[in-house]
């Protein structure tokens, strides 16, 4: 199944595209206090300086526990990018999304985990997580990170061609692999589905191989694990169009979310110091055109795959849109996802949810401290006048406008 080499539906082949930036529709969810709050974010954003001191005295001030300092994370920072610190706690934003027509994915957002003790913690928090959902008629999916579940020195071992492993290393992977089956037996039980996020290269071959396997195991009626394809990588349309072709010969159905991969400059950095081939694409433009590529392999093939599309890019929305238009689907074929993560483009997952796409959002919780790699994470992604950030500023200044009138 190589990919096709046309491009997306031409845009005079289809009705005009979806009004997207109707800030009354994407922020009906959000108080004015919490629109003013975002616009303090976004606009530190738009300071490189002041992220990285903010990143700097967050990760000490928490570090020392500063009673004060803690409470005004949790009401800023904490409060715009996550749904809570626990399942209960993010109910009411679930219901906010959920009146927004709106699904929620609840992403236990842990990280830096480093003992067989909080690893089983992990498990036990996702599969709690599982059963929420499957109780849940606004949860759409569960999900959880590889590294939040096995040592990330382990991983890397074992992505490595030809590494032999000790037999601690053995049982300890033993060990690993049953935490990631027992989520997927519990989803497949629960009547679910389950994302498994992609982090880098070098702890990914391992992964995309015990993923592949759960899907062979669990996938047998229908989509219920998805693996993660980061269209950055210049391997990733390939091993996307070979993953699905093993999964028609393997006789299970192929779930795959597509993302354009969140790791570039640790991957292009890594790749420089170590002396090997940058995995990663050439520009901007060619990531663009494998991830087009890469959605219209899966919409190609829907008898025996299912897509979950990732993204705060305009284009690629409306480039879904038009596909789903011009195959004929309804828009709210089940096989087709798209997502955004709370707190960023809720123009996109507020506008398309209103017109009747399938779209749910990540809404990651956790204890404030632990969550911190990840808000840091938010932050240097929306940091800098030319991103994401400004764009968020832009559409939060208007909503601001139009509700003085
Ligand atoms: C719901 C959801 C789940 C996600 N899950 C994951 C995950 O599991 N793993 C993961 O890695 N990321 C994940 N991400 C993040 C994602 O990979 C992107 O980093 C982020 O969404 C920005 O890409 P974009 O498509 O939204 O928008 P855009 O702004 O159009 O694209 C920005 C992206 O383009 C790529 N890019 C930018 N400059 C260049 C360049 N010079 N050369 C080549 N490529 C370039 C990079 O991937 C960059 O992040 C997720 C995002 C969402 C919304």
């Amino acid at each position: 199944v190589a990919p096709t080499a046309t491009s997306f539906v031409k845009p005079e082949e289809t009705p005009a595209p979806l009004v997207l930036e109707d800030t009354r529709v994407a922020f009906a969810h959000r108080s004015t206090f919490e629109l003013w709050r975002a616009r303090l974010l976004f606009w530190s954003f738009a300071h490189p300086f002041v992220v990285r001191l903010g990143a700097f005295f967050t990760t000490w001030f928490l570090r020392l526990r500063l009673p004060g300092f803690t409470a005004l994370i949790r009401k800023t920072l904490f409060a715009h990018f996550c749904g809570g610190e626990s399942l209960a706690s993010c109910e009411p934003a679930v219901e906010a999304l959920a009146q927004g027509k709106v699904l929620s994915i609840l992403d236990y957002s842990v990280e830096g985990e480093k003992t067989e003790a909080g690893f089983d913690a992990t498990l036990r928090e996702t599969l709690a997580s599982v059963d929420y959902a499957a109780d849940h008629p606004h949860v759409a999916f569960s999900v959880f990170k590889v590294t939040g579940l096995v040592r990330y020195a382990l991983l890397e071992k074992l992505s490595l061609t030809g590494s032999v492993l000790t037999k601690d290393e053995q049982s300890e992977w033993a060990r690993a692999k049953a935490r990631m089956e027992a989520i997927g037996q519990r989803v497949s039980e629960k009547g679910g589905r389950l994302l498994i996020d992609a982090e880098e290269t070098w702890t990914q071959p391992i992964v995309d191989a015990t993923v592949e396997e759960m899907m062979a195991r669990f996938n047998r009626s229908r989509a219920v694990v998805f693996n993660t394809y980061q269209l950055y990588r210049r391997a990733a349309l390939p091993n996307l169009a070979q993953g699905f072709e093993r999964a028609v010969a393997g006789g299970y159905f192929f779930g795959a979310k597509l993302v354009r991969g969140a790791y570039l400059e640790r991957e292009r950095a890594r790749a420089a110091v170590m002396g090997y081939p940058d995995p990663i694409q050439p520009d901007k433009a060619s990531t663009d055109r494998d991830y087009d590529a890469a959605v219209r392999l899966c919409l190609d093939h829907l008898d025996r795959a299912a897509v979950f599309v990732g993204t705060h890019n305009d284009e690629s929305c409306q480039n879904l849109v038009r596909e789903i238009h011009a195959r004929g689907l309804p828009r709210n074929d089940p096989r087709i996802f798209m997502s955004q993560l709370y707190g960023m483009s809720d123009h996109l997952s507020f506008n398309l949810g209103q017109a009747g796409f399938n779209v749910a959002k990540y809404m990651p919780y956790g204890p404030l401290r632990s969550v911190l790699p990840y808000l840091i994470r938010r932050a240097e992604e929306n940091s800098g006048i030319a991103g994401q950030g400004s764009r968020e500023l832009m559409l939060v200044n208007r909503e601001l406008r139009r509700r003085r009138g």
